[in-house]
């Protein structure tokens, strides 16, 4: 089912009368889900992405926009009649029903020409737990499962009324780091193996790069960028953007063009065709570094970590904005560490330029 979103807004009036602004949760979000895939809507807390995911609930009523499921415009449609699958970060599991309960539930209350019998609900419900395998644990009550698990039942309890839509709000935020894993991997087969189209909230961006077939980067209720997560990450538009995807996170320098090169400090770093005089944020990804000795970068070495197959070396620049820099260089390659400094090439591919002011990308030619 595509999902489509037109000029969507959320404006919440101010808690305070006096003193209080209103807060615009979303703004003017407009975006076309495509049937079928999974969408990561990612971004800081704060900027907009549960509010986003319950206006496409129904949860929440846009203050202004539209929103529309294949054809059909569903902006006045209630949650119940909209088909969608719901899941919170904090599973939301009825303590007192079993897990086999607990997955039946959203089946008992259809109405008219949905309602089921008895055997057709088991088996709906029984379908659900294998898709997410907890089969196995029908009878358990929740307080009996790891978090794991019971992230697993309100999944299947999502899915059981085979929804057109499923919305989960940062699902895997409970879970501990392995589990975690496990259970993005599981959802990204239950999507493949479902075809429901799906969006998923996280402020995770890693995350989010794993599992989604496009992702959706917000700032402040606004939409960024939109595209493949490998896309984002080479090519980011912005400078929130090129910050917000990456670990060890992109390195941050002030600089500046003159007569097309470009300046960090003193060293004359980049050859940078087709840009204007100017001053410049220069993001560098760590892998945009190569180790040479007559390389133009100079910069303070601090300390070499490492890494296994590769080492990340730690180093300083006056010019940098981030505590320290840091480059991931292939093991083999070996740094000498009594040396108080260590001098790069600069991979320009790997380096992004900013406008100083609009923070917005500048791009020049690589040859
Ligand atoms: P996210 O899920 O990305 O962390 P939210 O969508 O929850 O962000 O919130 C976006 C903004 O809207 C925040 O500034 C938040 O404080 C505000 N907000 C969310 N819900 C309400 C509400 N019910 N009333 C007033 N402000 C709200
Ligand atoms: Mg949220």
């Amino acid at each position: 089912m595509k999902v489509e979103l037109q000029n969507l807004t959320k404006i919440f009036p101010s808690r305070n009368k006096k003193s209080g602004e209103e807060v615009v949760a979303v703004n003017n979000f407009t975006f076309t889900i495509p049937d079928g895939k999974l969408v990561g809507l990612l971004g800081p807390s704060g900027c907009g992405k549960s509010t986003t995911l319950y206006m496409i609930s129904g949860l929440q009523k846009p203050t202004s926009g539209k929103i529309f499921f294949g054809d059909e415009d569903v902006t006045e449609l209630t949650p119940e009649n909209r088909g969608i699958g719901l899941v919170f970060q904090n599973y939301a599991l009825y303590p007192h029903m079993t897990v086999k309960q607990n997955i039946l539930f959203p089946l008992q209350n259809l109405k008219g020409k949905d309602r089921m019998t008895k055997d057709e609900m088991l088996n709906r419900a029984l379908e659900a737990a294998k898709l997410v395998q907890i089969d196995d644990l029908m009878d358990r009550k929740p307080s009996e499962l790891s978090g794991g698990q019971q992230q697993r039942v309100a999944i299947a309890r999502a899915l059981v009324k085979m929804p057109r839509v499923l919305l989960l709000d940062e699902p895997l935020s409970n879970l501990d780091a392995r589990l975690r894993l496990q259970t993005r991997e599981e959802i990204r087969r239950i999507q493949k193996e479902t075809g429901i189209t799906t969006i998923f909230v996280t402020h995770d961006q890693e995350e989010a790069m794993s599992i989604s077939d496009v992702i959706v980067v917000m700032k402040l209720g606004v939409v960024q960028q939109v595209g493949k997560p490998q896309e984002i990450y080479d090519d980011p538009h912005n400078l929130f953007v090129a910050k917000f995807l990456g670990t060890p996170p992109i390195n941050v320098f002030t600089g500046r063009v003159e007569n097309e090169k470009l300046y960090i400090g003193n060293d004359a770093v980049l050859d940078v065709k087709g840009v204007e005089d100017k001053d410049v944020y220069v993001s560098i990804r760590p892998e945009g570094f190569s180790l040479d000795e007559k390389g133009p970068f100079i910069c303070e070495l601090s300390n070499v970590e490492i890494m296994g197959r590769d080492v990340s070396v730690v180093s300083k620049n006056e010019a940098s904005l981030n505590p320290v820099i840091r480059s991931i260089i292939n093991a083999d390659n070996k740094v000498d560490m009594t040396s108080a400094t260590v001098r790069y090439t600069l991979k320009p591919h790997k380096v992004f330029l900013f406008d100083k002011k609009t923070e917005e990308r500048i791009y020049f030619e690589v040859k």
